[in-house]
């Protein structure tokens, strides 16, 4: 063994983020950003990249951006400089991009995850203001590459943190929480499939003990936080590999194939020098004043922590409870929204937390498109607690509904669910459990207890789950002690 292969070595990795803002019209014109429409119907000369078109910069995203900075503890700065990102691309019209350089809008930022080892504190480098370029459309056409520009000119926050990740889980977890922040803030939908996040993810490795930043390469394509964490795995092997065989690592940037679960060199990385930035001379400076960081301030919605120590005050949930249903927004949202409609705070929390996270996770959607309302929920809910139909009937209701789109009562009435509570329906099958088994019916009235269990089921079997269960229990017991 060589003394080079006795050195541990370990990742770091920084991450850039791309998030759409969600405002209605574009950064620097008056078009619209809605995701969808036909191919290069939300365009205008300045998007199209004709001379003379002006921009003019959208007062709702430098809002929007003024909140992500105050989410992430950043450093805001009164002044700062839009400047011209120059290279050539077919979805890049004007030859440019405007962003911002050595003059962002914010810096100095921290977010705080609970990696692997506990919690750390990832500093946030800068969150700046850019536009967004259009895109290739490569399955249109057989033969040829389409551009839709419907996306240029986009708003988008780039949030760009410090190497300060440790691995490709911490990475994940950090999406995770910078997404739930960004939607608990009303930022953006953060929609992955639209293209709405987008992350890119740089990674080296060191000796471990070191503070050396040693060449790093870039990951792109990547659509997904799985992909993040997969892509970077890969990424870190390779790399450890290649110091290990006495080579040094190359600057690059690399496409995550993610059907293959390969990385794959792109180009060479780009320096900041190619791109000859500039200020943008066709806009001022933004000012961001004092007054208006303190008015995006005084408006920030709920930061998800709040949150959960509010469903634990407000709601008496357990502190599990409270994690679990605050874990995004629109879980939280749907939650309360369900609480509100019901007595009990509790079984809204068991019931959103059970059967409905369940039903949405195995049709792989979230809360903001579940297919049932949280008063479609709170209607089925009640019906359970006032005993028309017992529980695990009531989740049958639950998938019933989203499959036909029916309120509970209608599928209840329809289906005949309702709970049998009737005594003389209810001895019916109590009797007929006892005589199809007379050999338990017999160690049951000597008083094997537990038996009660097996009588339910078998009674339970025979109403299609619809028997009351307390009244045929007594009806059991009865019949036990010779009544
Ligand atoms: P570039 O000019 O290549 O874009 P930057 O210095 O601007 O590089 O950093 C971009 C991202 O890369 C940041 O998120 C930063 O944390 C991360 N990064 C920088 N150096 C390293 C390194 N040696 N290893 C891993 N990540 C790094
Ligand atoms: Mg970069």
């Amino acid at each position: 063994m060589s003394a080079r292969d006795a050195v541990a070595l370990e990742p770091v990795i920084g991450l850039e983020v791309h998030v759409q803002l969600r405002t209605a019209r574009k950064l620097f014109c008056g078009d619209s950003t809605r995701f969808g429409a036909e191919p290069n119907t939300n365009v205008c000369p300045l998007c199209l990249g004709l001379p003379g078109a002006l921009p003019v910069v959208n007062g709702e995203a430098v809002e929007l951006a003024v909140r992500a900075a105050l989410g992430f503890g950043c450093e805001i700065h009164e002044t700062s400089i839009f400047a011209r990102k120059n290279y050539f691309y077919p979805d890049l019209p004007k030859g440019y991009q405007i962003s911002q350089f050595d003059r962002p809008l914010a810096t100095n930022g921290v977010f705080e995850i609970q990696g692997e080892d506990g919690p750390a504190t990832i500093r946030i480098r800068r969150i700046h203001l850019e536009e967004d370029a259009g895109k290739s459309v490569h399955d249109r056409f057989d033969s040829a590459t389409a551009v839709d520009l419907n996306r240029a000119g986009v708003p988008l926050v780039e949030i760009v943190s410090e190497p300060d990740l440790k691995t490709p889980a911490d990475a994940r977890v950090y999406l995770l929480g910078l997404k739930r922040l960004l939607e608990y803030l009303d930022i953006s939908d953060c929609n992955m499939e639209e293209g709405s996040l987008r992350v890119d993810a740089n990674v080296s490795v060191r000796p471990v003990g070191t503070d050396a930043l040693n060449t790093k390469t870039e990951l792109k394509n990547l659509n997904t936080f799985s992909g993040v964490e997969k892509a970077l795995n890969r990424e870190i092997v390779r790399q450890m590999e290649v110091v290990r065989a006495g080579g040094t690592v190359a600057h690059m940037t690399l496409l995550w194939d993610a059907a293959r679960g390969e990385v794959r060199p792109m180009r060479a990385k780009e320096e900041s020098h190619d791109y000859r930035y500039f200020p943008e001379p066709d806009l001022p400076p933004l000012v961001v004043t004092d007054a208006l960081v303190e008015s995006v301030r005084a408006e920030l919605p709920e930061f998800p922590e709040a949150r959960r120590t509010r469903f634990i005050e407000a709601y008496g949930l357990p502190a599990y409870d409270a994690e679990v249903l605050t874990a995004s927004r629109p879980v939280a949202d749907f939650y309360e929204a369900v609480a509100l409609l019901l007595p009990d705070p509790k079984v809204a929390a068991n019931w959103v937390m059970g059967p409905v996270l369940q039903e949405a996770n195995e049709r792989g959607v979230t809360l903001a498109h579940f297919p049932v309302s949280p008063e479609g929920l709170a209607e089925l809910v009640k019906l359970v607690e006032n005993g028309t139909v017992s529980g695990s009937i009531g989740k049958k209701v639950l998938a019933k509904m989203i499959e036909s789109g029916q309120r509970a009562p209608q599928i209840v009435a329809a289906e005949g669910l309702a709970q049998v509570s009737d005594v003389d329906r209810l001895e019916v099958w109590v009797l007929e459990a006892i005589e199809e088994n007379a050999e338990e019916a017999e160690r049951y009235r000597e008083g094997e207890k537990k038996l009660v269990g097996f009588f339910m089921g078998q009674v339970m079997r025979k109403s299609g789950g619809k028997a009351d269960p307390k009244r045929v229990g007594t009806l059991l017991a009865e019949w036990a002690a010779g009544k």
